[in-house]
């Protein structure tokens, strides 16, 4: 059924949630699990079912799921010294789990049974020995983690030799070497497994790398170089500390650069979404410079770089951005040239024509408006409105009068704001007053009372995020302040930008963007229709 070269292990569903903030209900795990299926990983490790009931639940939930491509296993530790391996809970547990595999980690480091199992040499071998022999007995695929592996091969190479020996001849199908304190050396890796392979073949052999030197993407590649043929690691790094190697980094340099297999092309391409779902699922905003998938991995700023870009992509980039599902950016800033606004303005539908004045018009407006304090790259929906209406596509939806915030707290109560707009649509004046929570949320819906009559497609957006920056190079309570909304509908994100002096004033700009940034795209969309 195997043909790859590398089979891709995925922890992100147990040692993945050790990374601080981590956190999956069952229900997400078993959503997070089918995603990883359906991008052709070989082998998807639930939980420990022996160390919380949610992975119990997540087990039980994945019973009724049958999975394409993934085999499932369930991770646990060898049985505990001096008990039969029929009597340890938590061999039972991960019998319970009823998976096609079991992963079970054993100590290879002599100080760990040392010092932290607190038994003898001999029973530590006899433990990972006996947990093996019993789990093979209930018809599993057993996969051995040698927990500390490369530390313990330093300290004690002929223990931790013994002990994956002993494991190996116990049954084990695949040994995987933990680098589990992340603090070895690519070298190192190569040169250790070297040591190892008289005593175990390749085919039987695996790599779980931690990224506490940074180096675990860097560790597992190395170990394939060497042949071992299972990488074990994470969606994103997650995991304890530092995190573990990121298994999507990993298969696209497996693939793309050392034409080593591991899924299909057509999965390859579900990259950037796979990684961006399991961050939404987690809840932690996607890191934009993440290798290959990132937001920023294929998005040029300087304006030498986009004008060679709009020549020949690949001056600028490794691979072509497709391959894994992401896209060329180009972004735009005080840094750019001529072609960062004609790439723009191309990508938005609109035709600068053949003399270059509209775009040095654009061009000398944003960057006025970036010396100001203004920051188009990270707020693309204010930059679009900024070339649409230089170049007369749009027009002003509505226009502003006045507004007036009230903010008033009383002893211990929670402080009241009440906003209060004037504004003129066509020839006709409104004036609203809302209250909120806060200045902005006042605002905000005091503007939108006051718009939804005329345009009630405002009632399908909302804010998403709201953040607050000081302008570099001003300072204490009189500096220029940054305002970057996020606001959604059902089918977009999109990022809008006010400066101002006055945080209020700044924060008002912003939203006006936002809500003209709906209006704009919205009529667009009933054009294209
Ligand atoms: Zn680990």
């Amino acid at each position: 059924m195997i043909s790859e070269d590398v089979l891709i292990y995925d922890t992100t569903l147990r040692d993945g949630t050790q990374g601080e903030q981590i956190n999956f209900t069952a229900e997400e795990k078993l959503r997070i699990a089918q995603r990883l299926d359906d991008t052709g990983f070989h082998y998807i490790e639930g939980g420990w079912p022996g160390s919380n009931p949610k992975d119990m639940r997540f087990f039980e939930l994945a019973k009724g799921v049958k999975f394409k491509h993934a085999r499932l296993t369930a991770f646990g530790s060898t049985r505990k010294p001096c008990i039969r391996p029929e009597d340890c809970p938590n061999l039972q547990a991960m019998l319970k789990a009823e998976t096609p595999a079991a992963t079970i980690f054993g100590k290879s480091w002599d100080l760990h049974v040392r010092e932290i199992l607190q038994t003898s040499p001999e029973e530590n071998l006899a433990m990972v020995e006996d947990s093996i022999k019993f789990l093979k007995s209930k018809g599993k695929e057993v996969i051995f983690d040698a927990e500390h592996f490369f530390d313990g091969y330093k300290a004690n190479s002929r223990y931790a030799l013994q002990v994956i020996e002993r494991a190996a001849t116990a049954g084990a199908d695949m040994i995987v070497l933990c680098d589990t304190n992340g603090g070895t050396m690519p070298h190192e890796i190569t040169d250790i497994i070297t040591h190892v392979v008289p005593l175990i073949p390749l085919h039987r052999l695996g790599i779980h790398a931690h990224n506490d030197c940074g180096l675990a993407v860097a560790n597992s590649l190395a170990a394939v170089r060497t042949g071992v043929k299972m990488v074990q690691g994470t969606v994103n790094g997650f995991g304890e500390r530092c995190g573990n190697a990121n298994l999507i980094t990993i298969i696209c340099n497996l693939q793309l650069k050392m034409g080593k297999k591991c899924i299909a092309d057509d999965h390859l391409i579900q990259l950037s979404n796979l990684a961006n779902f399991v961050s939404d699922v987690a809840n932690i905003p996607p890191v934009s410079y993440r290798p290959y998938v990132g937001r920023s991995a294929f998005a040029h700023k300087g304006g030498i770089h986009v004008s060679a870009v709009a020549k020949n992509a690949s001056a600028y980039e490794h691979i072509k951005p497709e391959l894994v599902g992401n896209k060329q950016r180009v972004l735009v800033s005080d840094l750019a040239g001529k072609s960062n606004i004609e790439y723009k303005a191309k990508e938005m539908g609109i035709d600068l024509g053949a003399d270059e004045l509209t775009s040095r018009k654009i061009l000398q407006e944003i960057k006025n408006m970036e010396d100001a304090g203004y920051q188009f790259d990270a707020a693309e929906g204010s930059l679009e409105l900024l070339i649409r209406k230089i170049t007369g596509e749009f027009k002003e939806p509505f226009e502003f009068e006045s507004f007036q915030v009230i903010n008033s707290k009383t002893g211990d109560n929670p402080s009241q704001c009440l906003a209060t707009v004037k504004v003129t649509v066509g020839d006709e004046e409104e004036i609203t007053a809302a209250e909120g929570n806060g200045p902005v949320n006042a605002l905000d819906n005091a503007l939108r009372k006051a718009l939804t009559k005329f345009y009630p497609q405002i009632c399908e957006m909302h804010l998403v995020d709201f953040k607050v920056r000081i302008v570099e190079g001003s300072e204490g309570t009189a500096a220029q302040v940054r305002v970057l909304l996020d606001s959604r509908d059902d089918h977009d994100l999109w990022s809008t930008i006010g400066v101002s002096t006055n945080v209020i004033e700044a924060s008002w700009h912003a939203l006006v963007d936002s809500i003209q940034f709906k209006l704009s795209k919205d009529k667009l969309n009933r054009h294209n229709r």
